[in-house]
């Protein structure tokens, strides 16, 4: 037996092409959807990450502002810069390349992007909001996972959820969204006793540790969804994830492969999540697009937004 895949790079590619019509509409309105990026540093995999989320705006008609700044910029300069882009009406999504120099508080640098901009989700109304419901801009790694799934029809109530890493930005946000789909969600992280008990129990398994190899083939049972999320550069260049992929698809049922599973979904979200920013501001309804739009009334976004 093989898994089947679940390929991201396709659905992003069919997720943009529509991302590229509401664009459109947005554009006829007068205003072309705007992201700015924040990058502190010469970071090379946050280049890398800043570039694909370039290209994928210019795929989907959202006009990118990249600001660089040098690893020595101050907490001040920086809070400066967002404040003007809360303001700025050319700007429809605001995005902090993570990590930033230690001396910088990532959480003073996100708790001043406008909530109504905050399209990665890091802002703690949006985390808060995944907690009780009314979230504006739900974390794009964790809602492509979602669609994922989603879009393989892989049913979510009632199963087994083991989510691998409890990062704020990962695991902690996939495991509250799972958890209003009606998923039984247990997290591991380093400090987990014996892991392999925990994943063994999993219907679908959520891998973010950020470690090559971690998951191998005895440590799931047949049938297993597999969603590995982690990117690792290995020496060679070349880049894996987390789960042992050669061995663990012959048990698995559906499995993501690394590249070309979470990753490009992630940068899609990121689009979509300033579109709709953009579509709200201009009081755009976009009910034909019903997948999303379904997601976003799950989130209440639509409400949400319109206390900012
Ligand atoms: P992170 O902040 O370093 O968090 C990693 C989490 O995994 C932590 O909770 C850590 O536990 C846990 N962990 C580490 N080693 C473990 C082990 N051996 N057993 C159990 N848990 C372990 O990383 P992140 O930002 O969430 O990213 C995780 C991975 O996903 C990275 O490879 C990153 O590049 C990738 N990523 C991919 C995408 C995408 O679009 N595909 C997006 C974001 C991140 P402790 O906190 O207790 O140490």
């Amino acid at each position: 037996m093989s898994a089947r895949i679940l390929d991201g790079r396709t659905l992003s590619k069919e997720i943009r092409a529509r991302l590229f019509e509401r664009s459109l509409r947005i554009r006829n309105k007068g205003h072309a959807p705007g992201l700015a990026v924040i990058l502190v540093g010469n970071d090379p995999a946050s280049k890398v990450y800043v570039r694909n989320k370039s290209k994928a705006c210019d795929e989907c008609g959202v006009m990118s502002k990249v600001f660089l700044f040098p690893k020595t910029v101050s907490e001040h300069e920086l809070i400066e810069l967002i404040e003007e882009l809360n303001a700025s009406n050319e700007i429809d999504g605001i995005l902090v390349q993570l990590p930033l120099p230690a001396h910088v508080n990532v959480r003073n640098i996100i708790g001043c992007i406008s909530v109504s901009k905050d399209v990665d989700g890091f802002h703690l109304y949006n985390v808060g909001g995944l907690v009780v419901g009314g979230t504006i801009f739900p974390p794009c790694t964790p809602y492509g996972v979602q669609l994922l799934l989603e879009t393989a029809k892989i049913e979510v109530s009632g199963k087994n959820v083991v989510i691998v890493g409890a990062s704020n930005i990962v695991g902690k946000p996939m495991a509250l969204m799972l958890l209003q789909k009606d998923a039984t969600v247990s997290i591991c992280h380093i400090k987990t006793n014996d892991l392999s008990l925990y994943t063994r129990l999993a219907d679908i398994l959520i891998v973010a540790a950020g470690k090559p190899g971690l998951i191998t083939a005895d440590m799931v049972k047949n049938d297993v969804v597999v969603i590995d999320v982690g990117i690792n550069r290995m020496p060679d260049g070349s880049i894996t994830g987390d789960v042992d992929f050669d061995n663990v698809k012959h048990k698995a049922s559906w499995i993501t492969p690394v590249p070309g599973g979470v990753g490009p979904m992630t940068v899609t979200m990121l689009i979509e999540n300033t579109i709709r920013s953009a579509e709200l501001r201009m009081s755009i309804n976009n009910l034909e697009d019903t997948k999303l739009e379904q997601q976003n009334q799950v989130y209440g976004l639509s409400e949400s937004l319109s206390q900012f």
